[in-house]
Order: C-alpha cells, then sequence, then structure tokens
C-alpha cells in the first residue's frame, strides 16, 4: 500500500488552541487532562487532509486507539461534531412557528412541536429558529442541514389544506425521505451582528416529482445550522402533527 501524504497542518499552534477548546481541554474519549501531551488525530486517516472538520485533539493513548480503530471512524466522527456543536459563539434560543403567516400553531405543553391547524392560511410550516451572537463580531449563517423521519401516521389522516401564501423572503427546505440529508447551502450568507440575535426562517414543504405538496404527516425533523462555514449547532428536534417520536397511532392534529 502506498504511503500516505502527510501534509504539515498550517497554523498549527492556533489550529490546537482551537481544537483544545472544541474539546474543552479534555480528552473526549477518557477525560484525560493531560492536554500538554495531546496530540491532533485526522478523522478520516488521512494526513494530507487538514481541514478543520477533520482535526480533533486526542490524549495520546486514545490516539493510538483511534489509529488501530479501537476506537472507530464513527465514534472519532460523533464526538467532533458533538464538540463543535459545544461552540458557545453562537446560542441557540427557540424554535417558533409564525402562525401568523402559515396556518400551523404549537402543540400546548410540548416543546417544539407544531401541528397545522384548519384555517384559511398557508399550509406550508414557517418555522422561526431564533439563535443569538454571542460574540463581539459578526457571524455568519452559511448553511442549514435537515434529517427527516416520517412518522406513521395511524387512521385518521390529517385535513388536506391547498392554499398557497408565501410570505416576504426567506429559506425554503425539503422535507426528504427516511433519513434523507437535506443540505441548503445559502448562496447569500445570513449575517448576525456582534451581541444580537436573529431569527432565521424557514419555510417546509415536501415533493413528490415536481409536485409540491404540504407536509401532512408526522414528521421528526432534525435540523444543524452551520455558521461562518465552520461549525454545526444542533438545535433538539422538531416534531410536526405528533406530540413525540414514540406517539404511534393517535392522530392530534385538526380533526
Ligand atoms: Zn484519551
Amino acid at each position: 500500500m502506498a504511503k500516505k501524504t502527510r501534509i504539515p497542518i498550517p497554523q498549527v499552534n492556533k489550529v490546537r488552541a482551537i481544537l483544545q477548546q472544541e474539546v474543552n481541554s479534555k480528552c473526549p474519549f477518557c477525560n484525560n487532562e493531560d492536554v500538554a501531551y495531546f496530540e491532533i488525530h485526522h478523522i478520516d486517516k488521512n494526513p494530507s487532509n487538514n481541514n478543520s472538520d477533520n482535526l480533533i485533539l486526542l490524549c495520546s493513548i486514545c490516539h493510538k486507539k483511534a489509529d488501530n480503530n479501537e476506537i472507530t471512524f464513527q465514534e472519532t466522527n460523533d464526538v467532533k461534531f458533538k464538540t463543535k456543536s459545544n461552540n458557545s459563539s453562537v446560542q441557540f434560543i427557540s424554535v417558533t412557528i409564525d402562525s401568523e403567516n402559515c396556518g400551523w400553531e404549537p402543540i400546548v405543553d410540548v416543546p417544539n412541536a407544531f401541528k397545522i391547524d384548519n384555517t384559511n392560511k398557508s399550509a406550508f410550516p414557517i418555522l422561526n429558529f431564533n439563535f443569538i451572537n454571542n460574540l463581539d463580531k459578526t457571524i455568519l449563517l452559511t448553511s442549514v442541514k435537515l434529517i427527516s423521519k416520517i412518522l406513521p401516521i395511524g387512521l385518521s389522516g390529517p385535513a388536506i389544506i391547498d392554499n398557497f401564501l408565501k410570505p416576504s423572503p426567506f429559506f425554503e427546505m425539503k422535507i426528504s425521505h427516511n433519513g434523507t440529508i437535506e443540505n441548503l447551502i445559502l448562496k447569500d450568507e445570513l449575517i448576525i451582528l456582534p451581541k444580537m440575535p436573529v431569527k432565521i426562517q424557514i419555510l417546509l414543504y415536501s415533493q413528490y416529482e415536481e409536485h409540491i405538496f404540504s407536509p401532512k404527516g408526522k414528521y421528526v425533523l432534525s435540523f444543524n445550522f452551520k455558521f461562518n462555514n465552520d461549525f454545526w449547532k444542533d438545535i433538539p428536534n422538531v416534531v410536526l402533527n405528533c406530540k413525540s417520536e414514540n406517539e404511534k397511532l393517535q392522530y392530534i392534529g385538526y380533526n
């Protein structure tokens, strides 16, 4: 097997400092705090891939384990994603539904759950994701990722409302088939000013061939927001037309 080319990490001290912050000065696998002896591990084991998403700081013991697959690629990758999401420069505040501009409303007493209501408003849910920029400098929202899970709908189906009303500019995202990742890369990055809150509006739709539909089933949606093309922020799951992922047959939407 050909030996992989190792490309030295540019600005390695700076990178190391950022990676140390990400893991909170602890080895993410064994909680060792002897950071002076930590090493930078290439998650995909390609020593020429110095992309920040591919680097993680580990103690030397866990680094060896990762190199010989005692700690798997998946485990390291998951930990990396988690540590990056811990980045506190942007803070998730809440997700709400824009009931003014769409025919959806919150489900009482269930956080992050929304249902379609029988109104004359648009059947496309518009979610408001509220974040705050904790830094003294501007941050950019660069992309949004959505993984959907469709739940069995049970006996009664939701009402069909085909009312299209689209308010002012905001982002639109497709709810895809189970497990498919939708990645929305913003052409115009959204600027979040220093120390300021921001509301990110996303209209959701589903699609079959060329036809666009409003989401009528029960969904569990996991959104991730990427800032500065650098770190991801994950937020609690959003559920549509049901109270939780575990809900089986009971339909609690419009009837
Ligand atoms: Zn360790």
